[in-house]
């Protein structure tokens, strides 16, 4: 190798849904490409942990990333599970009116749904709802066809079987510790399992590190406060509904949304099993521990909706935690999708904030990130 001369094009920090649908598309480029990610697998952290929902884009302002990226990405998912038989199904979704004041939010999501491009939107009284779900309880519901439900970790391995097929190199163990800019490029400093740290020089930068988005960025010499990168850690435990207990449904049912997340609501995943969550709490330190305490609290919550469930049908599943750009109490934050040349870094691209509908959306960011620095 020619010191300071880049190995590779582009190098991905983070093998989440995100980095690997990014590896697949700069790979579908032809530009050659090199995944580096601190486990010893592809998507140990928030894309194994999510409720797997395919997002219609109900939630997100008009115009926002977060709502073009999901409908836009929701197409391209569902087309590929399609064609690559990944499993996948429109399970359709309910958001649950229990108290008469919540239906004018029923009334605002179907407007925003609709600007979003979320298709087939339909307020339905409590008899509709009832003939559909017949274990749940609602006023109204805002019923939404086009969400669904998907194999993360399946559609995670082809982006990766796609990436690599073009000749992407994935090299695990490895976790990002320094960037340094050079002339045309990038040093990144790795270290592996052992504690080795070697050096990798690429031409371009993306950072779709996820919980650690906000540190790769302040290695590479952003200062995250200035640039409202800091991120909030917010947790979400779920509960699995025990087999055999006598509650039914066939789509997805979601209360209206709370304020740091959506509320808990109750999905399917492909084996016909129904969980509970994810609650919301914003946390400093990284456990993944589901705290069992919480099951009172979470039946109470699904009882607005499934009035026949009882504590005993719960037990603690497993627990996600989001990268919220928002801290407590603040209101909405937008998806960070920035190539950072006015900072200074060209061909260095920030995902910071990616938490819900992040895996919807994956396939549609990774497309813009391959657009944004299509001179590498
Ligand atoms: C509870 C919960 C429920 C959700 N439900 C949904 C849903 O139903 N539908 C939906 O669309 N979205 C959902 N989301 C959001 C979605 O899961 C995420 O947006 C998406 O998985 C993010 O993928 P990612 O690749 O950005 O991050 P991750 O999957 O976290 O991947 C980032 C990777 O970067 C690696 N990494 C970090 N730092 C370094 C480093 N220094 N060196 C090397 N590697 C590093 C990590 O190890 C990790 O593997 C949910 C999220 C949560 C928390």
């Amino acid at each position: 190798m020619i010191p300071g001369r880049p190995e590779v094009d582009v190098a991905v920090i983070g093998a989440g849904i995100v980095g690997l649908a990014t590896a697949a598309a700069f790979a579908r480029k032809r530009r050659s490409v090199l995944v580096v990610e601190r486990h010893d697998a592809i998507a140990r952290e928030t894309t194994s942990r999510s409720s797997e929902v395919l997002h219609a884009g109900l939630y997100y302002p008009p115009g926002s990333s977060k709502a073009r990226f999901c409908v836009a990405g929701r197409e391209r998912i569902e087309e590929r599970c399609a064609r690559l038989g990944i499993p996948a199904r429109r399970t359709g979704k309910l958001v649950v009116a229990t108290d008469p004041a919540e239906v004018e939010v029923l009334e605002r999501l179907r407007r925003i749904g609709t600007e979003n491009g979320a298709s087939g939107l339909e307020i339905i009284g409590a008899e509709a709802v009832a003939s559909l779900e017949p274990s749940v309880r609602a006023v109204a519901a805002l019923f939404s066809p086009a969400t669904g439900i998907v194999d993360a970790h399946a559609l995670s391995l082809s982006f990766l079987a796609e990436a690599e097929g073009a000749g992407a190199l994935l090299a695990l163990r490895s976790e990002v510790r320094g960037i340094e800019k050079i002339a045309g490029g990038y040093r990144l400093r790795v270290r592996d399992a052992d504690g080795t740290v070697s050096s990798v020089v690429c031409a371009a930068v993306v950072n779709a590190a996820g919980l650690g988005s906000d540190r790769i960025a302040a290695l590479a010499g952003l200062d995250v406060d200035a640039c409202g990168y800091r991120l909030h850690p917010c947790k979400g435990d779920y509960f699995a509904l025990a087999p055999g207990a006598p509650v039914r449904i066939s789509r997805l049912v979601y209360p209206v949304p709370a304020e740091a997340g959506l509320g808990i609501h109750a999905t399917l995943d492909l084996g016909g099993r129904i969980r509970f969550g994810p609650d919301a709490r914003y946390v400093e330190t990284a456990s993944y521990e589901v705290d069992a305490t919480r099951r009172e609290a979470f039946a109470a919550a699904i009882r607005r909706y499934l009035p026949d469930l009882r504590d005993d049908w719960l037990s603690p599943d497993y627990a996600g935690i989001r990268p919220k750009l928002a801290g407590p109490g603040e209101g909405f934050r937008d998806f960070v999708v920035a190539e950072e040349s006015a900072r200074g870094l060209a061909g260095f691209v920030n995902l910071v904030g990616i938490e819900s509908p992040g895996l919807t959306a994956s396939a549609a960011i990774a497309e813009h990130v391959a657009s944004l620095v299509a001179s590498v």
